[in-house]
């Protein structure tokens, strides 16, 4: 596996395998790895010539600086992983590499409703952020195809809409949430959880599969008081547990039983913040 980490380096590397008529697919990630983002570069490889994965704790989407401080970074680990995966490629750019001075990206993204809702709402310029990051990873790799965890499931929204936006010729490809055998959703914040903690936090498995089992058209309101009051008494604080429109997350009170819904939660466990969600029908 190539480890590159400038883009100067990376980028005639690219242009000449684009000339070979060869495929990329690039997974972006923040590090921390563990088998759910493995198990994007596995998908990547079984459909595309060069599989390239990016490490880059994107500082420009971090809310709150404290868990920016505190986000677990593991490269020698995480490169061990990359080899075990098969990736083809690591980039590993510093900040600087990223947000270069003079540069004419846009100052801010277009995200209408998607940013004021849920994560949006409760981490402010966190999909600003995000933006920022993919459009310009997405402009040094050039990759054919864009693999992103359906795990977080608002950002795959915002993507698909900055691809839109900007004409980006890329094919965005959602992947599986990779679980544990629990059901907890494989997460680099996991690293943070007590082993007794981890435990607890199955427990957001179990409420999002209750609600899909239990869903009914109608009013909505009392199964999410349900989830929101089992978080609690299961020892997490919520932020929220939300029953959305899967096609453009609008919340919905009353179903009339044929609109696609995606449940999704926040939720804190001691300091570390989980999410998660589930396409419900
Ligand atoms: P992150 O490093 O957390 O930014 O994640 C990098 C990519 O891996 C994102 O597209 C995530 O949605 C995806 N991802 C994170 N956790 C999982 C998981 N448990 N299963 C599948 N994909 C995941």
């Amino acid at each position: 596996m190539l480890i590159f980490k400038q883009k100067q380096n990376l980028k005639p590397w690219v242009e000449s395998l684009i000339k070979d008529g060869k495929t990329i697919a690039f997974v972006p990630t923040m590090g921390a790895l563990h088998d759910g983002h493995i198990s994007l570069i596995e998908q990547a490889r079984n459909c595309y010539d060069i599989v390239v994965c990016s490490i880059f704790v994107n500082p420009a989407q971090f809310n709150d600086p404290a868990d920016f401080e505190k986000y677990p970074i593991t490269t020698e680990q995480d490169i061990r992983l990359l080899l075990k995966g098969k990736a083809d490629l690591l980039f590993l750019p510093q900040v600087s590499e990223i947000y270069m001075p003079h540069e004419t990206w846009p100052e801010s993204y277009e995200l209408g409703f998607l940013e004021t809702v849920l994560e949006g709402f409760y981490r402010p310029g966190h999909f600003q952020g995000v933006c920022k990051v993919v459009h310009r990873l997405l402009e040094i790799v050039k990759p054919h195809a864009l693999y992103l965890g359906k795990k977080d499931y608002q950002q795959c929204m915002v993507v698909a809409k900055l691809i839109t936006d900007f004409h980006v010729p890329v094919q965005l490809i959602l992947a599986d949430t990779l679980r544990e055998s629990s059901g907890l959703a494989m997460s680099s914040r996991n690293k943070r959880l007590s082993e007794s903690d981890r435990v607890k936090a199955a427990v957001i498995y179990e409420i999002l599969t209750y609600i899909r089992m239990h869903i009914a058209p109608g009013s909505l309101r009392q199964i999410k008081q349900y989830g929101f009051e089992k978080l609690i008494a299961s020892g997490l604080k919520p932020e929220y547990i939300e029953i959305s429109d899967a096609t453009n997350l609008k919340p919905i009170d009353i179903w009339d039983g044929t609109q696609q819904l995606v449940c999704l939660l926040a939720a804190y466990l001691n300091e570390v913040r989980l999410i998660d969600n589930m396409v419900l029908n």
